[in-house]
């Protein structure tokens, strides 16, 4: 093959890439005042995949998954959810696209008022579901959570690693494709912490996308497959895959 062949080849290869990645970033760049948060940083992430994104603390883990969910809007660059621009998606559609994702994060961040049943609960209610359909669908998945017999219980009276397996009960609740998890085990003991990996790994297993920033690959690297992306500085480092 010559060198015109080559490109031909690799041009052909990086459109089929595009036409099947859920989640593009190019050149994305965030910055908090002079500090860069994400510096640059270009990945592609297929249908289906799990990515552990790893890093010392500060590298711009976070972040990554603020921007894409929207939490915060990039300095510079694009996101691309199923070719779809963030950037240029209209007030109307947004809360289509938060549909899609699923989020978990350390500190679990569960309404103290409400009840393990209304917190997970509420996102169908938002999305506007029958009453009869949401007690169905939540309790479903509060029993694959292993939480059913807490449904009536306030947060604060259960441990952490109940908390967190409510907080994925709500995640999940909705069938988003696309699961963000922030340091989901970060503040759990090593037993809880393989319930909620478990969980995760359950649900990626039925075909959706998960993203899961940690800084502890350890942990996490003995329990689930996947592709690791390492952030430094804001910049991505490294991709490797863990077997
Ligand atoms: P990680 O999740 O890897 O610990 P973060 O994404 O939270 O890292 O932070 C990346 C960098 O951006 C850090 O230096 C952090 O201090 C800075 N940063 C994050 N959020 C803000 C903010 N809201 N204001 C100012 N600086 C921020």
């Amino acid at each position: 093959m010559d060198r015109d062949e080559n490109l031909f080849v690799m041009k052909i290869m990086n459109l089929n890439s595009s036409k099947h990645a859920i989640i593009r970033l190019f050149n994305v760049t965030m910055r908090y005042g002079a500090k860069l948060a994400l510096n640059d940083v270009s990945v592609d992430i297929q249908p289906g995949e799990f990515i552990f994104i790893s890093g010392p603390s500060g590298a711009g883990k976070s972040t990554l998954l603020k921007v894409l969910y929207l939490a915060e809007k990039v300095s510079e660059g694009q996101i691309l959810i199923n070719g779809m621009n963030l950037a240029r998606i209209s007030p109307a559609k947004l809360p289509l696209l938060r549909r899609r994702f699923g989020m978990v994060f350390q500190d679990f961040k569960l309404i103290p008022g409400r009840t393990v049943f209304e917190n997970v609960a509420l996102v169908l209610e938002v999305s506007g579901e029958k009453p009869s359909y949401i007690r169905k669908k939540v309790m479903h998945v509060l029993r694959t959570t292993g939480m059913e017999k807490k449904a009536n219980a306030l947060p604060l009276t259960l441990s952490g690693g109940e908390q967190q397996r409510v907080a994925v009960a709500r995640a999940v609740v909705g069938d988003p494709d696309i699961i963000l998890a922030d340091e989901p085990t970060g503040s759990l003991d090593q037993a809880s912490a393989k319930l909620v990996l478990d969980f995760l790994m359950a649900y990626h297993q039925k075909g959706a996308t998960i993203l899961l920033a940690s800084h502890n690959l350890h942990l996490l690297e003995s329990m689930v497959r996947g592709r690791n992306i390492v952030l430094d500085q804001g910049q991505l480092v490294k991709t490797s895959t863990l077997l």
